[in-house]
């Protein structure tokens, strides 16, 4: 039996599927989350609950965080009665929150200084992926703590792919998101062209999904379109905080990026409308506000 001590940090919709796969699994989990009445469940099917990030890490081998942005995983570890006022050496930190790829390397040096180890492990696939344990999960870090990690990240996700060292797993994930939101852009306009030429959106939707242009994106949220059902997978505020790290890193990098500049400009746009926070998938919006054609039909 694995008498390994985890922790868990942030039971927001990534992390409470995250920790429920790992309570699933029969690991030895401790939970702690800002907001105190989303450990209730927990509690209530006998896991223990810390006082404060700090108590938690003073307990666990390993501690697991998924909370929302860069500032937040500094806090949650940096910051006052955060993980490194009660880590012993030797303790793995696995974040799981997408951040900064050059954050990312800062907090590890920190925990570096206290002789604990750190994994950035950034997820895709939704809170479907992170309830069902179907989860991406890109990896930087030492490939030994990797190893040490692997049986929890397993009754996490699906596909679990070493990619470099600190911070490289974060540089995946934005990979990931230039990916996504270019992909949505593409899905928006081919889906309004369509309502503009008359074709029968389904029959157009089923007719191209299986062929060389099909993707997640078209197959999963083309129908959620159509149907004009904007309920979140993942909202347009979260989106666009992940094209805000895009944009930083490129800048830091000093190369273009066309596709993820126009799509967080019309992100802004549906922000300042007060979509946030309707899904990614509402990107199609700012394109008919644009054109004055509204694609598919009320559900
Ligand atoms: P969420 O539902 O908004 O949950 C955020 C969690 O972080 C909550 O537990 C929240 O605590 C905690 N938190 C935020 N700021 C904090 C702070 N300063 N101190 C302490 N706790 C703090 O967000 P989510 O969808 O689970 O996303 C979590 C991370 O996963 C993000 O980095 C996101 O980009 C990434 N991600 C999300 C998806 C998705 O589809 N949702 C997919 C892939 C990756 P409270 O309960 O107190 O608010």
């Amino acid at each position: 039996m694995d008498t390994t001590k985890i922790g868990f940090i942030g039971l927001g919709m990534m992390g409470r599927g995250m920790a429920h796969n790992l309570l699933k699994a029969g690991f030895n989990l401790m939970v702690w989350n800002r907001t105190a009445s989303k450990v209730d469940e927990f509690a209530a099917a006998g896991v223990k609950v810390a006082a404060s990030p700090a108590d938690l890490a003073s307990r666990r081998d390993i501690v697991l965080v998924c909370v929302s942005d860069t500032p937040d995983v500094e806090q949650i570890i940096l910051g006052e009665d955060g993980v490194i006022e009660g880590i012993r050496p030797g303790t793995l930190v696995i974040d799981h929150s997408t951040i900064s790829p050059r954050a990312t390397r800062r907090i590890a040096a920190r925990l570096a200084e206290k002789e604990a180890h750190m994994l950035d492990a950034p997820v895709s696939g939704g809170s479907e992926g992170a309830a069902n344990g179907t989860l991406s999960i890109m990896v930087g870090g030492p490939v030994e703590q990797l190893e040490r990690a692997m049986p929890y990240l397993q009754a996490e996700g699906k596909t679990i792919t070493h990619v470099g060292d600190h911070g490289a797993g974060q540089m995946a994930k934005l990979v990931n998101q230039i990916l996504v939101v270019v992909t949505q852009l593409g899905v928006s306009e081919a889906l309004l062209f369509a309502q503009a030429g008359g074709l029968d959106l389904e029959k157009t939707l089923d007719a191209v999904k299986d062929g060389a242009a099909g993707s997640w994106m078209l197959s999963n949220r083309g129908p959620q379109i159509l149907r004009r059902d904007w309920r979140p997978g993942f909202t347009i505020d979260l989106q666009q905080k992940d094209l805000r790290l895009v944009l930083e890193a490129a800048d830091e990098l000093g190369i273009p990026v066309f596709g993820a500049s126009l799509v967080f400009n019309l992100y802004r746009a549906l922000q300042a409308q007060g979509l946030g926070s309707e899904g990614n998938h509402a990107l199609v919006k700012a394109l008919e506000h644009i054109s004055g054609i509204e694609v598919g039909r009320e559900a």
